[in-house]
């Protein structure tokens, strides 16, 4: 534990944490665990809060580790939040903190985000007396899937106390170290699923005029579907439908009972979502009627969309203009999804890219690959963040009061 106080500078509270903060991060790294199986994760997360007197709750949505950080002064509460689970696939880094877990890489730099939020408790906890309201550390399972996010909100942990604003950060290879993204409106994309069964009449692949053919239908919808973005979505509005599994068929001579098309929905913005939800409906039905055949569509909402809150957007970058030497920088938003989007939807707040590639050393690997790896002078840049939004979030509604649950 290091030994600053509440007098010392964040920075300096920081730079003391930094060797705990890379052995934290590294120790995460080694023992890589799926979505709702992170047991020794929250076993860590909870032992280490314990350990600075962080009032918690273990077990929430299953994995979940929710600390309360009480302010000596009443106020609001605002909910900082780090996501723990990692990726089923070989880490192939050769670094010397490798993954000991065969199979499980932390490929997202979740292990990064859970370091930098049990470092950002450290030094919360050591300013509660300068603390106007409450900090809720949220340290979430399964964001890579099926979501963790939604369940935590299920089990509570929006109330008790009501949280009124959140920030969430993640590192990212697509920016170099030192930078940071913070910016209002939509930045990650909405994920849904679609399933379509067509269903015809099989028969002999010589005699088509006996069956109606799903093999067909189903192709004619494939190339139907490619219709919505390019014809009925308005072109400044991205959206994304890719059909990535078409299942049909047995043999070359027979033309099947059935076929079964996967695919999935990304969109930026909730309108457009609903159209294309609405329109894939509509053609796969229409296209199956028209030729004799059946079309079951079933659509899953995974992710809604990424929002970031315009005011609070603005809020986050007037603070992360007083972290050292960091440059505030854009980027146009991506179409993989978040589900730091249920948080956002219940209150809101901003999530916030934190740069963390760096090209002369490598460390610059895509996201989910089994060469990811990111340069850990990211993470006190990411500590620091944390501790400046929580601060300033409190110190600025000082006095004006928690908003009440409801
Ligand atoms: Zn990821
Ligand atoms: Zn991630």
């Amino acid at each position: 534990m290091s030994a600053s106080t509440a007098s010392t500078p964040i920075s300096e509270a920081v730079a003391a944490l930094k060797d705990q903060l890379v052995a934290d991060r590294r120790h995460f790294h080694r023992h890589p665990e799926l979505g709702f199986q992170e047991h020794a994760t929250a076993a860590y997360v909870a032992e280490r809060l314990a350990k600075l007197g962080i009032e918690h709750q273990t077990g929430v949505a299953q994995t979940g580790v929710v600390g309360l950080i009480r302010g000596a002064h009443p106020g609001r509460c605002v909910l900082l939040r780090a996501d723990m689970d990692a990726l089923p696939l070989a880490e192939e880094t050769g670094a010397e903190y490798a993954s000991q877990n065969l199979g499980v890489h932390h490929a997202c730099g979740h292990d990064g985000h859970t370091a930098m939020l049990l470092a950002a408790a450290e030094i919360l906890q050591q300013r509660r007396a300068e603390l106007h309201g409450t900090v809720k550390l949220v340290f979430q399972p399964a964001e890579e899937g099926p979501g963790g996010a939604k369940p935590m909100i299920e089990a509570g942990v929006m109330e008790n106390p009501h949280v009124d604003a959140c920030f969430g950060l993640h590192l990212s290879n697509d920016n170099p170290v030192g930078t940071l993204v913070v910016q209002g409106g939509a930045i990650q994309a909405s994920a849904d699923t679609f399933e379509i069964t067509v269903t015809g009449s099989g028969g002999h692949g010589a005699s088509p005029h006996q069956t109606v053919d799903p093999v067909a239908v189903g192709a004619a919808i494939v190339g139907e579907l490619q219709r919505i973005v390019s014809r009925e979505i308005d072109p400044r509005d991205p959206a994304v439908i890719t059909v990535g599994a078409f299942h049909a068929g047995t043999a070359h001579n027979i033309i099947p009972q059935r076929a079964e098309l996967r695919g999935t929905i990304r969109t930026l913005d909730p309108a457009v979502q609903e159209t294309v939800h609405k329109r894939l409906r509509e053609i796969a039905e229409g296209i199956a009627a028209a030729a004799r055949a059946k079309a079951d569509v079933r659509i899953g909402k995974l992710y809604p969309v990424t929002i970031n809150d315009e005011g609070m957007a603005e809020f986050a970058r007037s603070v992360a203009e007083q972290v050292p030497g960091v440059e505030i920088v854009r980027r146009r938003p991506i179409m993989g999804a978040e589900d730091m989007s249920f948080f956002l939807n219940a209150a809101p707040g901003c999530f916030i890219f934190v740069g963390s590639a760096n090209h002369e050393r490598g460390l610059d690997r895509p996201h989910h690959g089994p060469y990811f790896d990111f340069d850990e002078a990211a993470l006190p840049i990411g500590v620091e963040l944390h501790c400046r939004l929580a601060l300033a979030y409190l110190a600025a509604h000082h006095g004006t009061s928690a908003s009440g649950g409801q």
